[in-house]
C-alpha cells in the first residue's frame, strides 16, 4: 500500500469520529511523509496544526493506521516537510511531480467537503442519484422527492427523522442540490445544521445585529435545518426559529427538518414548535434490511471504481448491519487493505481485515455514563437525576436511567437505587417492571432507548 492510499484509509475512519469542522480544520493539508520501522512520519502545514494533532489526536490517527497496518507503533508530526510541497513563496511552482498530484488526488477526495458552497452550505456529493431506496427509507425519500416537485406546496414542514448514520443528511442535502439544480438557482436555499443556525444567532446578538440575521433567514424559499433535535433546552433559539419559521411557512416557503427522534419525543420543545413540526409531513429512516445494505455496498464500490467479488460484499453486508456509515467505512478500510486490487483475494484476508471492527469486544461502561448518557438525552441536570428531586420532567428520565442500569449493566435494585437519589429497591423494581411493559407497545420509547444507548456507547 502507498502512503498516500494508507493515508486516506486512515483519514476515512478519523472522519468518522469527530466532527466535520474539526476534520477540515486540523487534516486538511496533511499527509505521510514517512513509513518505515513502526515509525509513521505526519507532515503537517504549521505548528499549531502540529500541537494539536499531537495533543488532541494522536491516540486517533495512531488507532486508525494501526487498524489498517499493526506494525505502526509511533506518530511522528513534522511541518510541512514534504519536498513537493516546498514551494517557496512568490515563486512559479515548478513541474508538478508525480508525488505530489498524487497527494492533491487524496487531499480532495477526503476532502470534498471544500466543495461545499459558501451560500448554500450544499454539498455536491449528495444526490438522490446515489441514494439507495429500500423499504426502510421509501417513505422519507418520495416525501423530499414530492418536496422537491413542488416545494412549500405538499408537505411542510418536512419533517425526517431516524438514527445515526443512516442518510438523513444525505437526504436532506439532496432535497437542497435537486432543487438548486431545477429551478436553476430562482430558488434560495439554506442548508444548516442546528448548532450553526444557534451559534449565528448568539454571534448576531452578540454584535447587535439580530435585524440582520432576522432578514436573512427571511429571504429564503428553501430552510433546510439538521439536527434539530439539539434545539431542546434552548428557548431563545427556539423562540426565534419560531417566528422565523411562521414567517416562512406563512409564505408558502419550504421548511425540511431532521432530527433523531421524531418531535413528540424531543423533551424541552415548546409546544407550538412541536404541534408546527406535526402539523406537516413526519416520516422515518429505519435501519437497512441485507439485501439493502448488499445494494448500497456495490452503489458505494462503483462510486469508487474498484470491482470486489459479491461474495466479499456479501460478507460485509451480513457482518456490518447496524447503519450505513459505518457499512462505508467497512468498505474503504477492505479497498485499503487489498490495495484496490481484487484479483487474488480471498475472504479470509477481508475477515481479518474487518475482524477488529465485527468482532470488537462490547464497548464497557459504568452507571456514571448512562446516567450522564439519560440526563443529556432529555437535558436536564444530572444532579436532579441523582437526587430526590421530584419535578414532574425528572421522574420519566429517572426512571429511564433506571431501567438502563438495570439492562446493560445488570446491576442489582439496592444498587441502582443508591445511584439515583437513595431510593428504595421496590421504587426500582416497580420502574423496570413498568418500563419493560412499556417498551413493548410504546415506539416513542424505543426510539428514546435506541438513542440513549448509541450515546452511552460512543466513546
Ligand atoms: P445521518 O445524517 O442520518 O447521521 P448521513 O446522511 O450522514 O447519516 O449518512 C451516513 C453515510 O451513509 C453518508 O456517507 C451517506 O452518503 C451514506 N448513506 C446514507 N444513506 C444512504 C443511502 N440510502 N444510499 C447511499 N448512501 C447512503
Ligand atoms: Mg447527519
Amino acid at each position: 500500500m502507498t502512503n498516500e492510499q494508507l493515508w486516506r484509509t486512515a483519514l476515512g475512519e478519523v472522519e468518522l469520529n469527530i466532527s466535520r469542522a474539526n476534520f477540515i480544520t486540523w487534516f486538511r493539508d496533511t499527509f505521510i511523509l514517512k513509513n518505515a520501522n513502526g515509525v509513521t512520519t505526519i507532515g503537517v502545514p504549521n505548528g499549531f496544526s502540529k500541537e494539536w494533532l499531537e495533543n488532541k489526536y494522536n491516540k486517533l490517527i495512531l488507532r486508525a493506521l494501526r487498524n489498517i497496518s499493526s506494525e505502526i507503533k509511533e506518530l511522528k508530526f513534522i511541518i510541512g516537510a514534504a519536498p513537493a510541497f516546498s514551494i517557496v513563496a512568490g515563486e512559479a511552482p515548478t513541474k508538478t511531480t508525480d508525488h505530489k498530484k498524487e497527494l492533491t488526488r487524496a487531499q480532495t477526495q477526503s476532502f470534498q467537503e471544500l466543495e461545499i458552497d459558501k451560500e448554500t452550505n450544499l454539498n455536491p456529493k449528495y444526490t438522490f442519484n446515489n441514494f439507495i431506496v429500500g423499504s426502510f427509507n421509501e417513505l422519507a425519500q418520495a416525501a423530499a422527492k414530492a418536496v422537491v416537485n413542488s416545494p412549500g406546496e405538499v408537505y411542510n414542514p418536512l419533517f425526517i427523522y431516524g438514527g445515526v448514520g443512516l442518510g438523513k443528511t444525505h437526504l436532506l442535502q439532496s432535497v437542497g442540490n435537486e432543487i438548486i439544480e431545477k429551478y436553476k438557482k430562482k430558488k434560495k436555499v439554506k442548508y444548516v445544521s442546528s448548532e450553526k443556525f444557534t451559534s449565528e444567532l448568539v454571534t448576531a446578538l452578540h454584535n447587535g445585529k439580530i435585524d440582520d440575521f432576522k432578514e436573512s433567514y427571511r429571504q429564503i424559499d428553501v430552510l433546510i435545518i439538521d439536527d434539530i433535535q439539539f434545539l431542546a433546552g434552548k428557548e431563545k433559539t427556539q423562540e426565534e426559529f419560531f417566528h422565523t419559521f411562521n414567517f416562512l411557512y406563512q409564505k408558502n416557503k419550504q421548511v425540511i427538518l431532521s432530527s433523531d427522534r421524531p418531535p413528540k419525543a424531543i423533551a424541552t420543545l415548546e409546544e407550538r414548535l412541536r404541534s408546527r413540526f406535526e402539523g406537516g409531513m413526519i416520516a422515518d429512516i429505519s435501519q437497512p434490511d441485507l439485501e439493502t445494505r448488499l445494494a448500497i455496498l456495490k452503489c458505494k464500490a462503483l462510486e469508487k471504481k474498484v470491482v470486489i467479488p459479491d461474495e466479499i460484499l456479501n460478507y460485509i453486508a451480513v457482518n456490518i448491519p447496524r447503519n450505513i456509515r459505518e457499512l462505508e467505512g467497512a468498505l474503504n478500510r477492505v479497498i485499503a487493505a487489498n490495495n484496490i486490487s481484487f484479483s487474488n483475494q480471498d475472504l479470509g484476508s477481508v475477515e481479518k481485515t474487518l475482524n477488529n471492527i465485527i468482532n470488537a469486544p462490547k464497548k464497557l461502561t459504568n452507571h456514571k455514563n448512562i446516567i450522564q448518557a439519560v440526563a443529556d438525552f432529555y437535558d436536564i441536570n444530572t444532579t436532579d437525576l441523582i437526587n430526590r428531586c421530584r419535578k414532574k420532567e425528572v421522574v420519566y428520565p429517572r426512571q429511564v436511567a433506571m431501567y438502563l442500569l438495570r439492562e446493560e449493566l445488570k446491576k442489582s435494585f439496592p444498587f441502582i437505587g443508591e445511584k439515583l437519589g437513595g431510593r428504595d429497591h421496590t421504587t426500582v423494581m416497580y420502574a423496570c417492571d413498568k418500563l419493560n411493559k412499556e417498551v413493548e407497545k410504546n415506539e416513542i420509547l424505543q426510539q428514546e432507548l435506541i438513542s440513549i444507548k448509541e450515546k452511552i456507547y460512543s466513546n
